[in-house]
């Protein structure tokens, strides 16, 4: 076959709908109507597509895309580091200098003592990691009934099967008909945790998971002071306490990770997307020093889990930079700021319309609630959120609508790299569309 040629639109178009299965997608739209959008380049906050079509990145595309786009530097290391050492292996005891220098650098900005690196390819290895971790763990302790995994409702975990076990959004657990088995949701109260463990038994719970804020259910906080309670029932009852924070790390809280806002300091935190800011693929699971001390000296000799790409040595440098640019640009305090005053303008936008409920927002994640009834938070039989982000979309705003179990909310989480201006103009934007989708 000869090598493709640059093709016109309306061959793309067609050869997305036949080739392409698009990842968590309505399929039925897509074959009826092709891709919305084919992206060419990204700068900064912005994405323009083939027709030269430019639009605000207004979720970093999956929340991952921390530094914005654009940033030739990471293409550099990417390219120097390919040239140099592509790939080795980093099982068994193989090793490379990017792996070795990023596990220093995380243990470096992560809370506490959680010091020790296990590397992914995203969030889905990382918390299915996690879990397999946890129940490891407690079989090298002598306590291998000890295998429950306890998640909240409204949680998004990712879609491996683990991961898509512990979600306890009800639409990704549907798409398949058997899931892992021990693996169960709680209301997200300390009393149903509490509730939870007396009725099954400390002794059968491995671990709680919970993303500090809930991102993927619709930039959910958390009850004032739950984690903190949370913890110490986890303390109390020997249950490892894991972080999701594959959204909420890597600054985009407003602190360099979620859990630093609620004062805990985790047994281990999954981490993922904002880590290479999605020039690369990379995740990672980061346990505390005694877990760690723990595998090694229970042990029987061998850890018998790893991705062949664990510690991949392109990703590897490229997160390093990332990290370097987070940490040189001031990006995290970028994110407290600029996310102080896109909820300034979330606040605006209550103030104007009869339809908006609450507005949240934390660093640079953002809700907005759409409601019938701004007293009583009573929701429209139909969710306006869908016709909300198609006015968004067609005055050149890309962010998220959230209908899952009743909601109607509007979610945004741009890059962390956004100014003032940039801000503003995503307000505005905002503003139109809830005006013109009424
Ligand atoms: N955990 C959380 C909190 C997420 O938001 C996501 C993805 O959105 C994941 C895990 C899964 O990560 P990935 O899609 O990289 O597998």
């Amino acid at each position: 076959k000869a090598a493709p040629t640059k093709r016109d639109y309306e061959t793309l178009v067609e050869l997305d709908k036949k080739h392409f299965l698009h990842p968590t997608s309505p399929i039925k739209q897509q074959q009826e109507d092709g891709p919305a959008f084919i992206f060419t380049e990204g700068n900064g906050i912005y994405l323009k597509d083939i027709h030269g079509q430019e639009l605000i990145d207004g979720l970093s595309s999956l929340w991952n895309v921390n530094i914005g786009h654009g940033r030739k530097e990471l293409g550099q290391v990417a390219a120097e580091q390919m040239s140099k050492l592509a790939f080795s292996s980093t099982f068994a005891t193989f090793s490379h200098e990017p792996a070795i220098e990023l596990a220093a650098k995380i243990a470096e900005i992560t809370p506490g003592d959680l010091n020790t690196v296990f590397f992914t390819s995203g969030g889905s290895e990382s918390n299915d990691t996690a879990f397999k971790l946890v129940r490891h763990y407690w079989k090298l302790k002598g306590q291998p009934e000890k295998k429950k995994i306890v998640s909240r409702r409204k949680s998004y975990h990712g879609v491996a099967m683990g991961a898509t076990s512990a979600t306890g959004l009800q639409p990704f657990r549907d798409f398949t008909t058997s899931l892992a088995p021990d693996f169960y949701y709680v209301e997200s109260t300390p009393e149903s945790f509490r509730a939870f463990i007396e009725a099954e038994g400390a002794e059968t719970i491995a671990a709680y998971i919970s993303e500090p804020i809930q991102g993927t259910g619709g930039v959910i906080m958390p009850p004032k002071d739950y984690f903190k309670e949370i913890k110490s029932i986890c303390e109390e009852n020997n249950i490892l306490f894991i972080a999701d924070e594959v959204i909420t790390g890597f600054g985009r809280t407003g602190t360099y990770f979620g859990v630093e806002q609620f004062g805990i300091v985790p047994d281990i935190m999954s981490v993922a997307k904002g880590i290479t800011s999605g020039y690369a693929a990379l995740g990672g699971v980061i346990i505390s020093e005694k877990i760690h001390q723990d595998l090694i000296d229970l042990s029987d000799g061998l850890f018998m889990h790893g991705y062949t790409y664990s510690g991949h040595p392109t990703a590897c440098a490229v997160a390093l930079k990332n990290i370097e640019i987070i940490e040189n640009e001031g990006l995290i305090d970028n994110s407290k700021a600029m996310g102080e005053k896109m909820l300034e303008g979330f606040k605006r936008i209550q103030d104007k319309h009869e339809i908006v409920g609450e507005v949240r927002g934390l660093g640079l994640m953002g809700a907005i609630e759409i409601v019938e009834d701004k007293e009583t938070g009573e929701r429209f039989a139909e969710p306006l959120a869908p016709s909300i982000v198609a006015e968004s979309l067609k005055r050149g705003l890309i962010h998220r609508g959230v209908i899952y179990e009743g909601a109607d909310t509007l979610i945004f989480a741009p890059p962390l790299n956004i100014n003032e201006e940039e801000v503003e103009k995503m307000i505005q934007i905002i503003d139109e569309a809830i005006t013109a989708a009424k």
